[in-house]
């Protein structure tokens, strides 16, 4: 067997042992997105090599079986499957063959593609009397039973017709959260989501059981022929069924055009949670009939017809190596480096490993085939391994005993997740130390990028921060990339960042807990550097929003000799040590911030985030990274995403970027 013939055979095993899991027990392995990527791996492996294709290969089949135990229905059609699209070039390939085979007159209607089972409804002279599922396409299981205790199937229509109906049975999102909190409760399984859950519950022999789970249904086609009724296409069927009664959906909107049906996509990735049920992408169907007759069908899928899916946040992809890194603090970080990959839009290389032990929990080896999930606008993470994946020879990873920087022996602190290098000299930690303390949100000093910074402690020239107010224009000069005027500026930028507040350098100096916000507490509280130094643990701790552990690592901090002595050089070099702002004290109610707690989300235009943050600061309001039920105002620049979508889920009050500006001004 040659190489690619082997993975087309590993392909058709793995496929078929998710398949199983997924459509015959209901309890999938894997995510649908790590399913789906694989299948197109199979799919695109086929194509190049025909010769290979398996008569079984799930490329060539509706996915389902029939389970013991039911009566079986054979299809008077067969119920398919639908072929994918992943992005805008697989739908317009889609409408470039459609408009090949009928030319330029055609249209198509779209629909929410709901996730849950598909069902297949007979009704006899508008009586109700057999409901299946697709089972392998062909031949389905008698679930009528089941199908009765769903309130949304009518029993009798409003019309004596004689027709087959197909549609998707879904679990609300609701009912699949009573659901699995009741099974928690009871210590059982739970479902992995609401389709696995919809499915689990039809395909019960007792229908008590399924009548308890609340399902619902909507109905979106004729099983057969259409043109029967006296109907013509797919959006007049679709008003058709709901004029007998049938539950339909009414999210659907007839396009024109290609760019329409983009334009209905981007309308539903966003409002998509807020639907309550699941949907996991948009079905496309060519509209009229007589233009679906002439697209016909593949063995498994109709050509009139396409699924988008919802771009993955979970994909597979290679683990090539681990990188380590030395952070400010000494703790080592793990980063995982990997064979790029797209996840929900946008291309990944590298993702968090976070610290050893996560490691060793999941076992992530090096040439392992590792799940990598991107919510949101969170960075990537490894959640998990594809062990039957794995390849033989491949060994556990370990961390190193010694810092990958400096070499000394690393250590855990008890209590502690994280290794450490705790070497006060090494280099790395110094570096990291050095770029924190010249950032945007500490003392601000442009033109000291990570570069320079190394090279500037490679060369010697610094050994630690006080050190960068000693440099001249002529040994900055010297340095690589470095000329006349950057150098110049770069020295100017320095002594401008001597007269920073006093809770900039606070937070440049790294003390260990204290943030950003912490920083600007304490140097409102004590105004100057001294009276800090000398602040008590029990005085710290008296503050609102000084924890313990803040206090005591203020503390610790502060009764270093070496830090002493930091801080006399930065007075010595003429830092400003005194609290220069605004004391807030702003009453609840005089302006539309003060005590409100305010989340930013999407890209400002007019201010920097940073600017709004301070300013909302400033009048007395907390800026807030998360939306929660305690939220009270949401600011939504452009292209805001999920945390726009929650406020609007949870009633939040959301403004633009102009009202706030608007407010601000007043
Ligand atoms: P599909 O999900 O690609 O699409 C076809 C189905 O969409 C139809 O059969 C119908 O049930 C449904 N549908 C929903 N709304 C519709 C609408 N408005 N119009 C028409 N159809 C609509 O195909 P599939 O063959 O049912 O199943 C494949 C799915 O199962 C994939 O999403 C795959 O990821 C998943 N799967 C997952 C695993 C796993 O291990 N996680 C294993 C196998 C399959």
């Amino acid at each position: 067997m040659n190489e690619i013939e082997q993975r087309i055979a590993e392909l058709n095993k793995l496929l078929h042992e998710y398949g199983h899991a997924y459509y015959v027990l209901d309890q999938p392995v894997v995510l649908d997105s790590v399913y789906d990527q694989l299948l197109h791996e199979l799919i695109a492996l086929e194509e190049a090599n025909p010769e290979f294709i398996f008569p079984d290969s799930p490329t060539q089949r509706v996915g389902g079986t029939v389970l013991e135990g039911f009566q079986k229905v054979t299809h008077a059609t067969p119920m398919l499957s639908l072929s994918n699209a992943f992005n805008e070039e697989d739908l317009r390939d889609f409408d470039r063959k459609i408009r090949q085979a009928i030319g330029e007159d055609y249209s198509y209607v779209c629909e929410l593609k709901i996730d849950g089972l598909a069902i297949s409804l007979r009704y006899e002279d508008g009586v109700f009397i057999q409901g299946a599922t697709r089972g392998d396409g062909y031949l389905g299981e008698d679930i009528t039973a089941n199908l009765k205790t769903i309130r949304a199937i009518p029993l009798r229509l409003t019309k004596p017709v004689t027709i087959e109906v197909r549609g998707e049975a879904y679990m609300p999102k609701k009912s699949f959260e009573k659901l699995n909190a009741a099974r928690t409760e009871k210590g059982e399984e739970l479902f992995a989501n609401p389709r696995n859950a919809a499915a689990g519950s039809l395909r019960q022999l007792d229908p008590k059981i399924a009548a308890s789970r609340q399902l619902s249904t909507f109905i979106y086609a004729i099983g057969g022929d259409g043109e029967a009724y006296g109907i013509d296409g797919h959006g007049e069927m679709l008003d058709y069924l709901a004029e007998l009664g049938f539950p339909s959906n009414k999210e659907r909107q007839a396009c024109a055009t290609i760019d329409d049906v983009l334009t209905f996509i981007t309308k539903w990735t966003e409002e998509r949670p807020n639907l309550p049920y699941e949907i996991d992408g948009i079905v496309i169907k060519v509209n009229r009939y007589a233009h679906q007759d002439e697209l016909g069908f593949t063995a498994k899928s109709p050509r009139w017809a396409i699924a988008y899916k919802f771009p993955a946040e979970e994909v597979v992809t290679k683990l090539l190596d681990i990188e380590l890194t030395v952070g400010r603090t000494g703790v080592i970080t793990p980063t995982a480096i990997l064979e790029p990959v797209l996840v929900a839009g946008s291309t990944v290389g590298r993702a968090s490993l976070h610290n050893e032990d996560l490691i060793r929990e999941k076992d992530i080896r090096i040439t392992d085939t590792v799940i990598i999930r991107k919510a949101g606008d969170i960075i990537p993470q490894v959640v998990g391994v594809l062990v039957e994946q794995r390849q033989e020879d491949s060994v556990p990873y370990k961390m190193p005993t010694h810092c990958p920087a400096c070499e000394s022996e690393l250590v855990r602190i008890e209590g502690d997740v994280a290794l450490r290098c705790v070497n006060p000299l090494c280099q790395a930690q110094i570096a990291e130390g050095v770029k924190h303390f010249v950032s945007r949100n500490a003392m601000n000093i442009d033109g000291l990028g990570e570069k320079v910074v190394e090279q500037l402690l490679r060369e010697g020239y610094i050994h630690d921060v006080a050190d960068l107010y000693l440099l001249q224009v002529e040994q900055l000069i010297e340095l690589d990339r470095m000329g006349q005027k950057s150098a110049t500026n770069l020295v100017e930028a320095l002594e401008k960042s001597k007269d920073n507040s006093l809770e900039r350098l606070l937070f440049g100096l790294g003390i260990r807990h204290v943030g950003e916000k912490a920083a600007k507490i304490l140097a409102e509280h004590y105004e100057t550097m001294d009276a800090l130094m000398e602040a008590e643990f029990e005085h710290l701790k008296e503050i609102h929003e000084i924890g313990d552990k803040m206090a005591e690592s203020v503390v610790n901090y502060f009764a270093n000799e070496k830090i002493q002595l930091l801080i006399t050089r930065l007075k010595d070099v003429g830092i400003n040590m005194t609290f220069k702002g605004k004391k807030v004290q702003v009453e609840v109610g005089t302006n539309p911030f003060a005590g409100k707690t305010i989340v930013l989300t999407g890209k400002l235009a007019q201010l920097t985030r940073n600017e709004a943050k301070a300013k909302i600061e400033e009048l007395g309001g907390t800026v807030a990274g998360s939306v929660s039920k305690k939220t009270d105002l949401v600011i939504a620049g452009e292209d805001a995403g999920s945390k726009l979508t929650k406020a609007q889920s949870l009633s939040i009050e959301i403004w633009d970027e102009n009202r706030l500006i608007e407010q601000l001004q007043q």
